[in-house]
Parts: structure tokens; sequence; C-alpha cells
């Protein structure tokens, strides 16, 4: 895959997001991509407070390394290549959050702390992270339960030392965020079966992991050693061995959806989610091959307007790619998001697709 980002290799459309967000100085877009200026060989991030360049003078980097070596040098007004106040702030802060053991969190004395207002740090939060501090610091703690369960410390102590008041708010959260009750999370998926296969496809290794009641996995990445220690570490009490056959009809439907293909035979799904998860999943899997819709109509197509957060929280928990057709959801500003397999494969599926529908057409 090319990972240049040159304006005469990147998907148009993409080309015509990050432009826009050039004109806008969107801040939202900092870190998303870098422009470099080939008149000047300089290149900026998208909020720089330079005059804009002409685009035909444009090209877009997902990273200041690949702008660096395409021989850019990095502007000294925004300079791309360092931290900027936001982030370093909201670094600090994170820091503070991720050792709170405290059930309500006063952001005041957070910011306090930092030696800044409670606004400032809230809309560096929203900037940098686009999660509210509260988000943020549940999301840590909940992090911290995970591991000191996977280190077998019981509920009650795991509990205990990461804050939370009662086991019904660890539940409640973990329904919305975990995926299985904390029951079946101390096991690992202890008794689980899992078989799974890594296949070489378009868009890179395809990993694809069953029990025999249906699959259970489905990951894309470059290195088969990365893809199964993601697996090991999402179920690292699962018995995990090499699929023996019989996965091979799955992965051929899997591959030939990754290529773009509209599906062509049911694949049954064996997956640990709550029900909310399993709402939202459905919904995704109705989103018509070579569509998006964002994360808020995704939320009121469920009856539950006000859900966008949570939507994509499911999105981003979504064990079966591809199958599962989170890669169809965008945010509402027409940002592709975020993308657990990297956004360049995102960009890719989305393109893929969208050529396979308008010639089916
Ligand atoms: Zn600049």
């Amino acid at each position: 895959m090319n990972s240049t980002m040159q304006t005469t290799t990147l998907d148009s459309r993409i080309a015509d997001q990050y432009w826009k967000a050039t004109v806008a100085r969107d801040s939202r877009s900092d870190g998303v991509f870098y422009l470099g200026v080939r008149s000047t060989h300089i290149y900026c991030r998208p909020s720089c407070p330079a005059r804009r360049p002409l685009r035909r003078n444009v090209e877009f980097f997902h990273t200041r390394k690949e702008a660096e070596q395409h021989g850019f040098r990095p502007c000294l007004r925004c300079k791309p290549n360092e931290i900027s106040g936001a982030t370093a702030l909201v670094q600090k802060a994170a820091a503070i959050l991720a050792s709170s053991d405290e059930e309500s969190l006063r952001l005041g004395g957070v910011a306090r702390q930092l030696h800044t207002s409670s606004s400032r740090l809230r809309r560096a939060f929203g900037q940098v992270t686009g999660l509210s501090p509260r988000d943020l610091a549940e999301a840590l703690r909940l992090k911290r339960f995970k591991n000191l369960l996977r280190q077998g410390r019981k509920i009650t102590d795991a509990l205990y030392e990461t804050g939370y008041g009662s086991s019904s708010r660890v539940y409640e959260r973990s329904n919305a965020q975990l995926g299985m009750t904390p029951a079946t999370y101390q096991k690992g998926g202890k008794g689980m079966k899992l078989g799974y296969t890594i296949t070489d496809a378009k868009l890179g290794k395809v990993l694809v992991a069953a029990t025999d009641r249906g699959v259970s996995a489905v990951y894309l990445g470059d290195s088969e050693a990365k893809l199964l220690a993601e697996l090991r570490e999402e179920y690292p009490k699962a018995e995990i061995v090499t699929a023996r056959g019989g996965l091979e009809k799955w992965v051929k439907e899997i591959v030939s959806r990754t290529e773009g293909n509209p599906p062509r035979q049911e694949l049954p799904l064996d997956l640990l989610a709550t029900a909310f998860q399993r709402r939202v999943w459905q919904e995704l899997q109705r989103i018509p091959l070579g569509k998006t819709k964002t994360y808020a109509q995704v939320a009121r197509a469920l009856g539950k307007p006000s859900a966008s957060r949570a939507v994509a929280r499911a999105c981003a928990t979504n064990p079966v790619s591809v199958v599962v057709p989170c890669h169809r959801v965008i945010r509402g500003d027409g940002n592709l998001a975020g993308y657990r397999w990297g956004i360049e494969r995102k960009q890719q599926l989305l393109r893929t697709e969208k050529a396979e529908a308008a010639a089916a057409v």
C-alpha cells in the first residue's frame, strides 16, 4: 500500500476534506494530517496561522516523518514538530486523572494543580482528544480495572483500587464499554476455544478467529505477530489454536468483502456483546455498500439521538471488522474519524466499496 499522501494519489474526497480543513485552519485536524507547501518546502499543521498556500502547491501527509522524508522542513510559526501547548496540558491532566481514585473527579482541582483554568483544560481536551475530561477519566479507570482483573485480582478488590463506589456502577460501565460483564472478563475468555487463521489480502493481513458457532474476530494489519498478540490480549485465557481447516469458506467470504464485494453468503457470528453493542452492530450492517452514515445518524436510527458517543464506542470495539462495517461510519463534519486498523485502511475500504457499488449500478 502506498503510504505517501500526495494529492495526486490521495482519494480526491479525502484530499477535499483535508483542503477544507486547511482553509478553515481547523485545529481539530491537527495531528490528523500535515500539509507540505511545495513552493517553500515547509510543512505545517492544518491550524497554522500563516497565509494559505495555493492548493496546487499543497501535498498532504499523515505523519511528520513522511513530510520530512519528502524534503519538507517544519514551519517556524506552527512548529508542527513540537507538542502543542494543548497536547502537553492534556498529557499532564491525563496522568493526574489516571491516578485519581475519587468517585467524583473535580476538574477544578486538576486545573489548579496544572496552574490553569477549568475552561481552558476542557477546551484543550476537546481539541486534542474529542472527549470530555470525565470521559477520559472513565476510560482510563476502566482500563486499570481491566488490567487488575487480568492480573487475577478479585472484582471487589479491583473495584476498591480503581475507586468505583459500587459494583452496579462498574457493571453499567462495563456493559457499555467492555462488551462482557466483569465476571466473564475475569475469566478472560476462559472456556472459549478459538481457532484462528491469517490470510494475505489486498488490504494486508487478515486474521479470522472463530468458535465452532461462528466468527469471533476479524482483524486487519501488517504483522501476523501483532494481530495474534491482539487476539491473545483480548482473550488471554481462551484456548487459541491454529484453525485446522473448516474456516476456509468463512475466510473466503471475509476476504471478498474486504475487496469491496457485496455479501455472498451469511456469516454466523459468535460475539460477546452487550445488548446495546448488538443493536449498534446490527444497525451498521444495514448501511449499504458504497454509503456512509454519521455517528449521529446511527444513534437516531436506534431511537437514541443523544447516544452518538456510545455509538462511536460500539464502533471502536467492533471485534469483527468489515463483517460489521464500522468503517462506514464517519463524523458529522465529514472527517473519517479513527479506525482501529489504521485510517488508510478505512479510506481504502470506502474507496473500493464506492467503486464497486458504482460499477454494480
Ligand atoms: Zn505553519
